[in-house]
């Protein structure tokens, strides 16, 4: 009886801290969706009168940003800014997450690739958008951590591997969208290759920590590619492995 009375209480707990979790920075999750909508509408030389896509929006709702970063203050995890993730690496300003994911274009049975894990953040989102998600982070402790959010957060159709994004991951392609989340000179021609005949890579073109511009390519023909600079933006360097 004793034992009954104690799984019954411990059960509530779990119940309880669940719901506690969920009903956690809901409203800085809200307002953040109508900062970044704001922007939009402020830069309309970027993304035109349509603005952000809904499904976009969507997916940046669904995913609890707070538990992705250090900082779990639902103010400061929420704000239209980055935040450190810990081993010199950051997370981008929500906006450019979601003008990103929005430039991905990703479909219900997309297959995604995503280049620098870093916190798991931009992968989940993906993953609300996509069929399978494939991510790829370089420094090891990162990757570990990563791995662990999503998994403890139940993303189940999203794989983590440790290494070098620069020579993709065949295994798990061909892609329909490729996000690439640090900043490197030139778009890796391994990239281009597993990536599929009407899909679209993102990535910061340009050197580590100053500006970058944000560049989507678009694979139309299996030798062809058009490209586009979107915006100006700043990212962390793409590192490369030494073997
Ligand atoms: N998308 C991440 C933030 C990315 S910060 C998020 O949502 O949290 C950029 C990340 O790219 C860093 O974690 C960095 O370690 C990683 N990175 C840099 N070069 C890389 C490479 N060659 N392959 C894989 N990851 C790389």
């Amino acid at each position: 009886m004793k034992t009954l009375l104690l799984l019954v209480l411990s059960m509530v707990a779990v119940v309880r801290e669940a719901t506690a979790q969920d009903e956690q920075c809901v409203h800085e999750r809200a307002a953040m969706i109508e900062t970044i909508r704001a922007h939009a509408r402020s830069d309309a030389s970027v993304l035109g009168k349509q603005g952000l896509s809904e499904r976009a929006l969507e997916a940046m709702g669904q995913t609890k940003r707070h538990l992705f970063v250090p900082e779990r203050s639902c103010s400061i995890a929420y704000a239209d800014s980055p935040l450190p993730i810990g081993l010199g690496q950051t997370i981008s300003q929500p906006f450019i997450v979601a003008l990103m994911t929005h430039l991905a274009e990703v479909a219900p049975d997309d297959v995604v690739l995503e280049v620098g894990t870093g916190s798991g953040y931009q992968a989940a989102i993906l993953s609300h958008l996509a069929r399978k998600v494939c991510t790829i982070e370089i420094v090891p402790q990162l990757a570990m951590a990563a791995a662990k959010t999503l998994r403890d957060l139940a993303y189940d159709n999203v794989s983590v591997r440790l290494g070098d994004g620069y020579a993709g991951w065949p295994e798990c392609g061909p892609f329909d969208a490729i996000v690439v989340t640090a900043a490197l000179g030139q778009v890796p021609p391994p990239l281009i290759e597993q990536l599929k005949v009407g899909g679209r890579l993102v990535m910061p073109v340009g050197p580590g920590y100053t500006t970058q511009q944000l560049t989507v390519v678009e694979k139309i023909a299996p030798d062809k590619t058009s490209m586009r600079a979107v915006a100006l933006v700043r990212f962390v360097p793409f590192t490369r492995s030494k073997n």
